[in-house]
């Protein structure tokens, strides 16, 4: 089998070739239809999250067929359609997983950082971290509903009933939480990085009711905002646009420092929080919500050759919606 590797963070990824791995105890064969490229990948591959599993295989927004099953699985089969997102594993025995909060474990293992990712004609994963598919879409267009879905699902879930809504960054998550905002009768709000009109154009064809730099202030105060953009800066400008109660939700797995600022922006009961990985039940939640609504995808595609194209696109900010590679 083919896949793209990480050898050195700060490196492009390199083709290889491996033997079709076997699976054991709970795990899956899975064979890949599509992997959405994340920013999470880019943070791996740039060096900017620590102790990435090298060589790795990064990737972890994964549609697949499962081919074979290890000899412990208990519920899902061969020629089952599945979805592999980031959380690939968790102790189960620690305090957080005991409470709910198995995104917080301290053992957590992830897909295409410590466990391998969809970045390759093939992947292991353990079946009880994988979301069994009824949705026959294509794979491309729902390949992105596996992290910049789920993730902006749960930072959606945070804003509570926030009827005035901002989002930092209008790239793949975005292009889908505004659907589903919209669809909660909500209004948003886009912030983009300064002067760039096409992706405040692309905010306001998916329904945004304004759409601006980041660096400014909407035109009405907001009732919550989420920054998906890894820009610390941006925590500051939030601030000032929510009104007193707001908050603040940080969706990124990564940021740049956050710069001071006074006390009176945060002042009048706002607040900052972030989000961190995702639950099993948020995959479950969303998998469910997305074809009420129906969620709709704007995808870049690329086959698996181009991943480093598809990594450097999504750096400089060109991908509109989400990129793909299409792997079968
Ligand atoms: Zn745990
Ligand atoms: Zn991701």
């Amino acid at each position: 089998m083919k896949a793209m590797v990480l050898e050195k963070p700060g490196q492009p990824l390199v083709e290889k070739q491996f033997p079709i791995p076997e699976p054991e105890g709970k795990q899956l064969l899975i064979e890949v239809e599509a992997c959405a490229v994340c920013r999470t990948d880019l943070h791996v591959v740039d060096g900017e999250l620590p102790e990435p599993s090298l060589p790795v295989i990064p990737g972890h927004e994964i549609i697949g067929m499962v081919r074979r099953t290890g000899p412990d699985t208990e519920t899902i089969r061969e020629g089952d359609r599945v979805g592999v997102p980031w959380l690939g594993w968790t102790c189960g025995e620690c305090r957080f997983c005991r409470s709910g909060r198995e995104n917080l474990c301290d053992r957590a293992r992830f897909t295409g950082y410590t466990l391998p990712g969809g970045f390759a004609e093939f992947t292991i994963a353990d079946e009880r971290f994988s979301i069994p598919l009824e949705n026959d879409s294509p794979a491309a267009e729902i390949a992105p509903f596996l992290c910049a879905g789920l993730i902006g699902y749960r930072c959606l879930r945070k804003t509570g009933d926030a009827r005035k809504l901002g989002l930092y960054g209008f790239g793949a998550a975005a292009h889908i939480v505004i659907q589903i905002a919209r669809h909660e009768g909500r209004e948003v709000y886009a912030f983009t990085r300064p002067g760039d009109h096409s992706a405040q154009e692309f905010a306001r064809s998916m329904g945004a009711v304004w759409a601006g730099d980041s660096d400014g202030l909407p035109p009405e105060e907001l009732d919550a905002a989420i920054i998906f953009a890894p820009v610390g800066e941006l925590v500051p400008y939030a601030l000032r646009a929510v009104a007193k109660g707001g908050i603040v939700v940080c969706g990124g797995i990564h940021m740049s420092d956050i710069p001071s600022f006074p006390y009176e922006i945060l002042w009048g009961e706002r607040r900052i929080e972030s989000v961190a990985n995702l639950t099993r039940q948020d995959g479950i939640d969303f998998m469910e919500i997305a074809p009420k609504i129906p969620i709709r995808t704007k995808i870049e595609p690329f086959v698996l050759d181009q991943a480093n194209q598809a990594l450097n696109r999504l750096r400089s900010g060109q991908i509109e919606g989400a990129a793909v590679l299409i792997i079968r």
